[in-house]
This record gives structure tokens, sequence and C-alpha cells, in this order.
């Protein structure tokens, strides 16, 4: 089951949430609101590969949370 990183939109709360049976999260844990988006899961693999170093996916999430175009062609 795959693991997606979300945000939520309204107080920019990123967390990951594992996906079962392709339902996405109905609110944010933090503000409990349902202003989330699923963010690319890419950034993680691309903070990897570019840093010839071990990084762990979570830890790398803060540095995509710019990522509000739903790109993530920026942020590394
Ligand atoms: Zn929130």
């Amino acid at each position: 089951m795959p693991i997606y990183e979300y945000q939520c939109e309204d107080c920019k709360k990123v967390f990951e949430y594992l996906v079962m049976g392709g339902k996405d999260p109905d609110a944010c844990p933090k503000c409990k609101k349902n202003n989330i988006k699923r963010m690319m899961s890419a950034c993680g693999f691309v903070t990897k590969g570019e840093g010839g170093q071990t990084v762990k996916a979570s830890a790398s999430s803060s540095s995509c949370t710019g990522c509000t175009a739903g790109s993530c062609a920026s942020c590394h």
C-alpha cells in the first residue's frame, strides 16, 4: 500500500497517509479541516538522488512545502 504525503492548505501541516483502497484522508490531522491536497511523492526521491545520501522522506518533506503550484520542479 502506498504512502502519500499530503499538505493541509489551511494550516500548512504536512503529513503522511497510508492510502488504503485509493481512499484519500478525509481531514487534516491537525486542524481537522478537509482542505488538503496530495503532494508529489517524487519529492523524496529527488532529494535522495541529488544529495547522494540517505534522507528520510519525512525529513525532506519540509523542503517540499513550497510546492504550492503542484509541481516539484522548483523544490530541489
Ligand atoms: Zn490543517
